[in-house]
């Protein structure tokens, strides 16, 4: 158990130690450090803190490297997106507001905070810039959850916690807090069947339990693929009609929402605290006294929406739950190097990236900075990809959620990887890692119930529309019917509205084609032969991707791909007619959906200085917080970011009330 309390700080030493520091230091690093003394001295007159990221505001320019002396990041230009803090002055300040917990951020992980800290009994304010009658909760809310009474009462097989977290370990290769990791994995059912309690009935009426049931082969074979796990149990609620009665049960409890209001600046204090450990250059552990810089957060300054500032101070602490950066163009590109780097392969225009029509901006994690908190290293995580293949051309969308349980050729016929492995995301990237603009092209047979069976519960995993994926529409057999009725005209089925396409899930707009494309891309025949001239190969193409299906065959005949090792539960031939085809095109990587990397916090959400040591008072949760994911979103149960912005969130509530850990 730690105790979440403060070690003894004494402020004005502090500033003072600081200062005289400085007097040994260059110009650059003396003025940086006294702004930094001076913030702590100022403590809550001044309500910002300088940022010791910021750098010194000349964004960090090829010259000032040029200037001498070591080059850090800052100065590089790596944070020209964090700025400057705003300052603000207390005499710009309208009115204050004194409550245990300020909440930043009434999204997913924020409303559980609140909720799960006034349960504690205490006094809450949430600071949402969305306003009460059109805030947007992100998430189609497909939630995960481990062994909820809510799940297990449907039928869901009960998780082994240990396995579930040793198989996320693994596909984030260890880079993931692994206690964080654990408390999600703990107290998600009990989320999970709390939130069932308060949802109204309209909501229960049609929440959905993902059994997986109809995957069978899947389980017949252990539920892994290549050695990699995944389970199904995830549900899916509608959390736009939830919120609202958490919120009025909460507000009754002694929450304030403050709608339409801004989070800008926390208020802080500058200061040190006596550590009483030390280490010597051995290793060893040794107690003594060390006096320590320490900041200590005491509350936030928001706008209201007729531009007033208002200080909200908290007794307890603030909890950052603003949501991701993938709205703000400077941080995406910054930050999500994969994607920029992608774009600039394929000669893409960089300057506006941002996750595609989503996106927070970014200004829990820049408060967090600027208070002296870090980006945790995963900067690659995101929810990607919101579709499986990007054109503005096809219908590209068309069958493409994900985990692809079929055999894939690329423009020459030829098969280029395994395609079953990971979901959809080793495929993408093998994809996004290729001559953009080209066809990839999708064969199967009649046999396509099995290959279907065996798709695992990834994310965006394959199926039709049909109940199976839970979003309604019509049946594999009726579209199959359809592709085979259309055979050389070709069948689009993302444009046949009796497919109900668009069904209560939703498909992204984006996703589908604007009128006038040329979406048709899926054929139906009674041979190869004639479906591949349906499809538009030239005699080449089809002569190689014949050739590379009869390989294909062999290989399923045999147990064993000789080419990319596919794992042999996952090789079903495509030898029995009726034949079915269809291709797509990626034309531009995926920017994905939201932003997965936050700040570095601890095992306890606390926000961490450079030192390591917590910030005083300042936690994270969400994706304002680091150490959830790593290499991308390729996850063991659909629904991981909600199910980890609503469980942490909430853990985070009772956490800050119970003061210990
Ligand atoms: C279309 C879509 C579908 C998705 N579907 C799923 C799904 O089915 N399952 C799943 O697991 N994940 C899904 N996700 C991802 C998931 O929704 C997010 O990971 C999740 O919402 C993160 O929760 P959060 O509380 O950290 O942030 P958010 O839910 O983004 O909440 C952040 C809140 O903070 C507010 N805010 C931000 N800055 C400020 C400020 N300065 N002042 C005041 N308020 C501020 C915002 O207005 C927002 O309300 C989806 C995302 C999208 C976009």
């Amino acid at each position: 158990m730690i105790k979440m309390t403060q070690k003894k700080r004494t402020t004005e030493e502090g500033t003072k130690r600081v200062a005289e520091e400085g007097t040994a230091m260059d110009r650059r690093s003396f003025l940086k450090t006294l702004a930094v003394g001076t913030a702590g001295a100022a403590g809550v007159g001044m309500l910002s803190a300088c940022s010791p990221n910021a750098g010194d505001g000349t964004n960090g320019t090829n010259d000032e490297i040029a200037g001498g002396g070591a080059t850090t990041a800052d100065q590089r230009g790596y944070y020209s997106w964090l700025g400057e803090p705003p300052a603000i002055d207390d005499s710009q300040i309208a009115s204050t507001v004194e409550v245990d917990v300020v909440v930043m951020g009434g999204g997913n992980a924020g409303v559980m905070c609140a909720c799960a800290a006034v349960e504690e009994g205490l006094t809450v304010a949430v600071i949402e810039a969305q306003g009460k009658d059109d805030i947007y909760y992100y998430g189609l809310h497909d939630i995960a959850n481990i062994n909820s009474q809510v799940v297990l009462s449907h039928g869901v097989e009960e998780i082994k916690k240990s396995e579930f977290l040793a198989e996320f370990q693994k596909r984030t290769l260890g880079k993931t807090n692994p206690r964080i990791v654990k408390k999600f994995i703990d107290n998600s059912g009990p989320m999970v069947d709390w939130l069932y309690e308060r949802m109204p009935q309209e909501v229960k009426d049609t929440l959905k339990v993902y059994d997986w049931a109809d995957r069978a082969d899947y389980w017949a074979v252990g539920g892994v693929i290549n050695g990699f796990r995944c389970w199904p149990g995830y549900i899916n609620i509608n959390f736009q009609l939830t919120a609202p009665a958490l919120i009025e049960e909460a507000e009754g409890k002694g929450a304030a929402w403050y709608w339409n209001h801004t989070g800008i600046v926390l208020v802080t204090e500058e200061g040190t605290f006596t550590d009483n450990q030390e280490f010597t250059e051995d290793g060893i552990e040794v107690f003594k006294d060390v006096e320590m810089p320490q900041t200590r957060v005491l509350g936030l300054v928001a706008q209201d929406p007729d531009g007033n500032y208002i200080k909200f101070l908290a007794k307890k602490g603030v909890a950052l739950t603003g949501g991701d950066y993938g709205g703000n163009p400077e941080m995406y590109y910054a930050i999500q190097d994969e994607q920029r780097w992608l774009f600039e392969a394929h000669g893409k225009d960089t300057s506006n990236m941002t996750c595609s029509g989503f996106g927070r901006d970014g200004s829990g994690i820049k408060m967090g900075m600027w208070a002296g908190g870090s980006l945790d290293p995963n900067t690659r995580a995101m929810v990607w990809p919101q579709v499986m293949f990007s054109s503005d051309r096809f219908a590209t969308n068309l069958l493409s959620w994900a985990g692809q349980p079929f055999m894939i050729m690329d423009h020459e016929g030829k098969r280029f990887c395994n395609e079953v492995t990971l979901g959809a995301y080793a495929l993408l990237s093998q994809v996004e890692r290729r001559k953009p603009g080209l066809r990839y092209y999708t064969v199967f047979d009649s046999k396509y119930a099995k290959n279907f069976s065996l798709n695992p519960p990834e994310h965006f995993a394959f199926s039709f529309t049909g109940p199976s994926s839970g979003q309604g529409g019509a049946s594999e057999e009726d579209i199959l019917a359809k592709w085979l009725a259309a055979g050389a005209a070709g069948y689009n089925a993302s444009q046949d509205t009796s497919n109900n396409l668009e069904g209560p899930s939703g498909i992204p707009e984006e996703a589908t084609p604007t009128s006038g494309v040329e979406a048709t891309c899926s054929w139906g025949a009674n041979s190869l032969d004639e479906l591949l001239d349906y499809m538009g190969m030239d005699a080449t193409t089809k002569a190689t991707a014949l050739a590379e299906i009869d390989t294909w065959n062999r290989y399923c005949e045999q147990g064993e791909d000789e080419d990319f090792g596919r794992d042999p539960n996952f090789l079903v031939s495509i030898t029995d007619p009726p034949f079915y085809g269809f291709f797509r095109i990626d034309e531009t990587p995926e920017l994905g959906t939201v932003c997965l990397n936050g700040l570095n916090t601890d095992d306890y959400q606390r926000v961490l200085d450079k030192n390591y040591n917590p910030i005083v008072g300042l936690y994270a949760s969400g994706n304002n917080s680091g150490g959830r994911f790593a290499i991308q979103y390729t996850t063991p149960m659909s629904g991981l970011t909600l199910g980890m912005a609503l469980t942490l969130g909430r853990v985070l509530g009772q956490q800050i009330a119970q003061g210990e850990i």
